[in-house]
C-alpha cells in the first residue's frame, strides 16, 4: 500500500506536461454543451493539457447557480472526444464519484469546502477505492496543512497512487487585494514534506479578479509549483459563476508561453560562488538577531521585575503604541514593508508580555 511519502505519484503530471508547467483549464461551471465544447477547443488551442469544469457547484449561500449536474458530464465526456484533452471536475460525494468515473472522467479534484471534512473524504477515498485515477485535493478553506495532509493521505490509502495537492488560497477575515489569501509558507511547506507530490496553484480562486491571475501564477512558479489551475471560460464576463475571475482561452493562449519554470539546480560556479557568499552573511545576520531578540529578553525580564515590585501593569497601552509607531516610522524610512514590521512588532508584544507573566508568576510562588 503506498503511502504519501513512498511513492513517486506515478510520476503522472511528468507523464502529461513533462517538464513544462501543467496547465488545468476551463470554466468554473459547465453552463451548455456549447459553452463546454467550444471552451473545451479553446483550451487545447490555447496549449492547456486537462480540462476542467464544474458540475456540481459547491456555493456557500443557497440560491446561487449550483451546477447543471450530472448532464454536464456528458458535455464534458463530448469534450474530451473531440479535443483528446483529459478532464476534471470536482466530486463532493460518492454520487458523484460514481457518475463521473462512468463518464471515463480522468481527473477528481476535491473542493476546499469538501477537504476541510474528514467524514466526506473519507466517504470519497471509499468510492474511490481500486480506481487509478488522478486525483487532486484543494487545501481545505482554513490554514491547516495537517488537515490537507489527512485528507491526502486517506485518498492514498484507498490505493489511488496519482495523486496531487491544489493551492487555492485560504478564506480570511481581514481586508486584501485577494479573494483567498495566499499564505505560501504553506504550500511550501507541503512540497519540503512531499517533495515529489505535484502540486498545482490555483490563482483564479486566489485572486478572485483575473487582473490579478498571471502574477499569481508566476510567484507560484518561482516557487516550484508543477502546475497551474485557471478558470477559462468563452464569455467570462457572462458566466454564472465566479464572472469576475476568469479569462478568454485567447487571453490563456497568451500566458501559457510565459509560464516557464525556474531552475533549482545552479551549475554555473560564478553564481554558486555569489550564493555561497550571500548566505554565509544571510547566515550571520540570522544569529545576530537571534542574539538581539535575546538581549531584549533580559531587558523585558528586568522591567518586568521591577512591574512586580510596584505592582505595576504589565500592559501599558501608551508604550506599546509608541513602540510600534517608532517601529512604523523606522520601517518607513529603510524602506521595509511596513505591513510586516507590524506583525513582527505585533508578535514581539505578545512575547513580551508572556515573558513578563512568566516573571510575575515566578515572583509571585517565591513569596509563597
Ligand atoms: C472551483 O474550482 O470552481 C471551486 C469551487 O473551487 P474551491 O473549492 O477552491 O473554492
Ligand atoms: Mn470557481
Amino acid at each position: 500500500m503506498p503511502s504519501m511519502t513512498n511513492t513517486n505519484y506515478n510520476n503522472w503530471q511528468e507523464k502529461i506536461s513533462g517538464d513544462k508547467i501543467l496547465v488545468i483549464a476551463g470554466p468554473c461551471s459547465a453552463e451548455t454543451e456549447e459553452q463546454v465544447l467550444t471552451t473545451a477547443h479553446g483550451v487545447k488551442k490555447a496549449g492547456g493539457h486537462i480540462f476542467r469544469a464544474g458540475i456540481w457547484k459547491p456555493r456557500t449561500r443557497p440560491g446561487n447557480f449550483e451546477g447543471v449536474g450530472a448532464i454536464g458530464l456528458k458535455w464534458v465526456q463530448r469534450a474530451k472526444q473531440e479535443t483528446g484533452l483529459l478532464t476534471a471536475v470536482e466530486v463532493a460525494n460518492p454520487n458523484h464519484v460514481d457518475l463521473a468515473l462512468k463518464h471515463d472522467i480522468d481527473v477528481l479534484w476535491i473542493g476546499a469546502r469538501t477537504s476541510v471534512n474528514p467524514f466526506s473524504v473519507q466517504e470519497i477515498a471509499d468510492a474511490l477505492h481500486g480506481t487509478d485515477k488522478i486525483v487532486l485535493v484543494k487545501n481545505p478553506i482554513n490554514p491547516d496543512l495537517a488537515l490537507w495532509i489527512g485528507a491526502m493521505e486517506r485518498i492514498a490509502k484507498a490505493g489511488i497512487e496519482k495523486l496531487g495537492a491544489i493551492h487555492r488560497g485560504f478564506s480570511s477575515f481581514k481586508k486584501m487585494p485577494y479573494r483567498n489569501e495566499p499564505l505560501w509558507q504553506i504550500p511550501i511547506d507541503l512540497k519540503t514534506r512531499f517533495p515529489l507530490l505535484p502540486l498545482i496553484n490555483d490563482p483564479s480562486h486566489i485572486s478572485g479578479k483575473r487582473e490579478n491571475i498571471f502574477d499569481i501564477a508566476q510567484t507560484a512558479i518561482q516557487l516550484l509549483f508543477d502546475g497551474v489551475m485557471i478558470e477559462t471560460h468563452i464569455d467570462p464576463e457572462n458566466a454564472w459563476s465566479d464572472a469576475r475571475q476568469q479569462i478568454t482561452p485567447e487571453a490563456l493562449a497568451k500566458m501559457i508561453p510565459k509560464f516557464i519554470p525556474p531552475t533549482d539546480k545552479v551549475f554555473n560556479t560564478d553564481l554558486l560562488k555569489s550564493f555561497k557568499l550571500l548566505r554565509k552573511e544571510i547566515d550571520d545576520l540570522d544569529t545576530e538577531l537571534v542574539q538581539l531578540l535575546k538581549n531584549r529578553q533580559d531587558k523585558i525580564e528586568e522591567i518586568g521585575r521591577l512591574k512586580f515590585k510596584d505592582n505595576v501593569a504589565i500592559y501599558q497601552k501608551e508604550r506599546w503604541l509608541d513602540i510600534l509607531n517608532k517601529a512604523i516610522e523606522n520601517a518607513q524610512e529603510n524602506n521595509v514593508n511596513r505591513k510586516f514590521i507590524e506583525q513582527l512588532f505585533r508578535l514581539l508584544h505578545q512575547e513580551s508580555l508572556k515573558l513578563q507573566h512568566n516573571v510575575f508568576n515566578d515572583l509571585n510562588s517565591n513569596k509563597q
